[in-house]
């Protein structure tokens, strides 16, 4: 028997949509120090480029989290929240995982 205990806003170990930090984190995966999302060409949608270790290591973004202050072990937590969520690199977190979690479905696309 496990008595439920309801964390609401403490122990926020592992960075998710959650977590107070969530938006700075995406913010640095998608920066410099992160995929650094950029336009090969300069003005150029199509050329956008960014960096990845596609082998799902999920280098950069266990850089970012340590230097946002959090342990090892919850770190690796974080990893297994966003693999469950379909980020399986570092990329794939900005794609699929920082997307806002109750996202209204936008069926109709037309206000005319
Ligand atoms: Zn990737």
């Amino acid at each position: 028997m496990t008595e439920e205990q309801q964390k609401t806003g403490q122990e926020m170990g592992l960075m998710a949509h959650e977590h107070p930090q969530w938006d700075d984190f995406i913010d640095r995966l998608s920066g410099p120090e992160g995929c650094n999302f950029r336009l090969a060409v300069p003005g150029n949608k199509d050329s956008l480029t960014w960096t990845c270790d596609s082998d799902g290591g999920y280098q950069l973004s266990t850089q970012i989290l340590a230097s946002m202050g959090l342990r090892p072990d919850e770190i690796e937590e974080s990893m297994s929240y966003f693999h469950e969520n379909g980020g399986c690199c570092d990329c794939e977190i900005l794609f699929n995982v920082a997307v806002p979690l109750d996202s209204p479905e936008e069926s109709v696309e037309s206000g005319q």
